[in-house]
């Protein structure tokens, strides 16, 4: 469903995405990890056509989604970035918006209509566990929510416009250890009805959530496997030096 093929992308002459060929395994659970400043950030956003919004930035290559290439003219990336929805490390809601707004807002600010609100929000919140925490306060703004549940209600944002896949860029690393739990059973919980890349630097998070772990090294993707061959079984050494703590 999503596969990239020799992608390549800069910022200005700094050439930070280095041929990356990856078929991403559809309606599972791929970590992407690797040392800070190897690149994963800047590949999730060549998923979704954001990183051609760095000023400097470009990008090259091929990135599938269901056959058509996510480059191609023909594209409208804001479309795309409704299939292709990003959740940040940072939970972002809308600071003046409701929490039920911010529910809303991919389809508000992509004009959709949308047929019933009130049973999008609920069934939105609800696949996020966070429904009976909120749903006798919907008119509170999002910020007025902990840092977990706003980061809950930004995966439901995303949910809310039916992605077909979903881009976590280290999703729980502004989170407590009970916040994170939660994301991580959602996670589990997503990973029949979405195609999931999980970036994270947390290694017992990558074993606990993941299928398949991608680990890239300066802006190459030097393994790609099943998770458990990652951690007993990798080809690359430095794969190796790397989930074993002696990078
Ligand atoms: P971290 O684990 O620290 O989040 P990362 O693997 O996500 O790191 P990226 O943020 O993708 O790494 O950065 C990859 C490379 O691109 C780095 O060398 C970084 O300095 C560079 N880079 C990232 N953003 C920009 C930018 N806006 N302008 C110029 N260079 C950038
Ligand atoms: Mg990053």
């Amino acid at each position: 469903k999503l596969q990239v093929t020799h992608l390549n992308a800069y910022f200005g002459d700094l050439h930070v995405i280095r041929d990356i060929t990856l078929g991403v395994p559809a309606e599972k659970v791929t970590a992407i990890i690797g040392p800070s400043g190897c690149g994963k950030s800047t590949f999730l956003r060549c998923l979704n056509r954001m990183h051609e919004h760095v000023p400097g930035a470009r990008a090259k290559g091929e990135v599938l989604l269901d056959g058509v290439d996510v480059y191609h003219p023909s594209v409208n990336p804001v479309r795309l970035r409704r299939r292709v929805g990003m959740v940040f490390q940072k939970p972002n809601p809308f600071p003046t918006m409701s929490i039920r707004d911010n529910v809303l807002a991919g389809h508000r600010l992509n004009g959709t209509h949308i047929d019933a609100p009130g049973e999008l929000v609920e069934h939105c919140l609800r696949q996020v566990a966070l429904w009976d925490e909120v749903k006798d306060r919907l008119d509170q703004p999002g910020i007025a929510l902990s840092s977990g549940q706003q980061q809950r209600l930004c995966i439901a944002r995303v949910l809310a416009v039916e992605p077909d896949v979903v881009l976590l860029d280290e999703p729980c690393s502004a989170l407590d250890p009970i916040a994170t739990a939660h994301i991580e059973e959602l996670i589990e919980e997503l990973k029949d009805r979405y195609t999931l890349l999980l970036v994270t630097h947390n290694l017992q998070q990558a074993a606990r959530v993941s299928d398949y772990m991608a680990f890239f090294y300066m802006g190459n993707l030097v393994e790609f496997d099943r998770t458990d061959v990652i951690f007993t079984n990798p080809k690359e050494s430095r794969t190796e030096d790397y989930v074993t703590g002696k990078f």
